[in-house]
């Protein structure tokens, strides 16, 4: 059989593992017991909560689909999902093996809960742009739309992540924000805030799908880590790499800035799953969620309390 690698150690209470295939409904001891039980089967591995996403390992090439969804498994019958951050509870996958009926997953997932932030004090034009700048904020979106559609077959995604920058978190991932008083979109990143300059560095490894300056975003690149699953990294300074660069873990990309809609120089760290908005912090294993006022010294989170 197959031997599943977990891309990353994770805390139990996230962690499920889950053989669930409805349309056959197979008991564990017809499964234990079939001739042919690799083909039965289906494992997801991973962070089962909104924002976090999981290996899912099912029979090799499958295609696979969750609602408008669809992606193919690799050819060690391998592919990724992600959850967003108001996903609900229970998701099916439908998997169609190449030479086998179809069955579906089922993923329980946790909710998590959100902060609300305000921030006040920020320039009105970024609160609510002028027709121009709305024009260019939808040329970003369209560009930014095209990049999370690449689906690269690599796995960088499975080696555990560092940290892209040092410096204090000002942002945490999920949070509904209120820009000037006005409800805005939620917060889909991590924010780490330092000095402009301070250097940002490829939390795994990958290729550059994506280098702009866009008009909320400022200096922005896309680091796509394999399967559908990237970084983006928001308000920089200077950028360091181009389009189809491969990049190494570790290596410097860019550096921080506070261009775009910023308030002071800060890394913006989003990350995607096809199109869908997950959470950086679920990359690592944390004793508890990250709150602002926390630092990220080295590859380290100090808690602020
Ligand atoms: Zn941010």
């Amino acid at each position: 059989m197959h031997k599943l690698t977990a891309p990353r150690r994770v805390k139990l209470s996230f962690i499920s593992v889950l053989v669930m295939i409805v349309s056959l409904q197979l008991s564990n001891n017809l499964l234990a017991s079939s001739a042919n039980p690799i083909q039965e089967q289906a494992l997801v591995e991973g962070r089962l909560i909104q924002g976090g996403w999981a290996l899912i390992t099912v029979p090799p090439l499958s295609q696979l689909q969750w609602g408008q969804r669809e992606w193919q498994a690799d050819a060690n019958g391998q592919a990724l999902i992600g959850f967003g951050r108001d996903q609900s509870s229970l998701i099916q996958v439908n998997v169609k093996p190449s030479d086998q009926a179809s069955f579906t997953i089922e993923i329980d997932l946790t909710n998590k809960d959100y902060l609300v932030q305000r921030i006040d004090g920020l320039p009105q034009r970024f609160v609510t742009p002028d027709p121009e700048a709305q024009e260019r904020i939808r040329r970003d979106i369209a560009m930014a739309r095209a990049a999370r559609e690449i689906m690269l077959d690599r796995t960088d995604f499975m080696t555990p992540f560092i940290w892209p920058a040092e410096g204090t978190i000002t942002g945490v991932w999920g949070s509904q924000r209120i820009l000037n008083g006005e409800p805005r979109r939620p917060h889909f990143g991590v924010d780490i805030a330092n000095s402009t300059g301070t250097p940002i560095l490829a939390p795994a490894a990958g290729e550059v799908t994506l280098v702009a300056d866009m008009e909320l975003s400022g200096g922005t690149v896309f680091v796509d880590h394999g399967f559908g699953l990237r970084s983006d990294f928001l308000h920089l300074e200077e950028i360091y790499v181009q389009v189809g660069d491969q990049v190494e873990q570790g290596q410097l990309i860019a550096t921080m800035g506070a261009t775009g809609r910023a308030t002071g120089p800060h890394l913006h760290w989003g990350m995607s799953w096809m199109d869908i908005r997950v959470d950086p912090e679920e990359a690592f294993d944390l004793p508890r969620r990250l709150q602002c006022g926390d630092q990220v010294i080295g590859n380290r989170v100090i808690f602020n309390d």
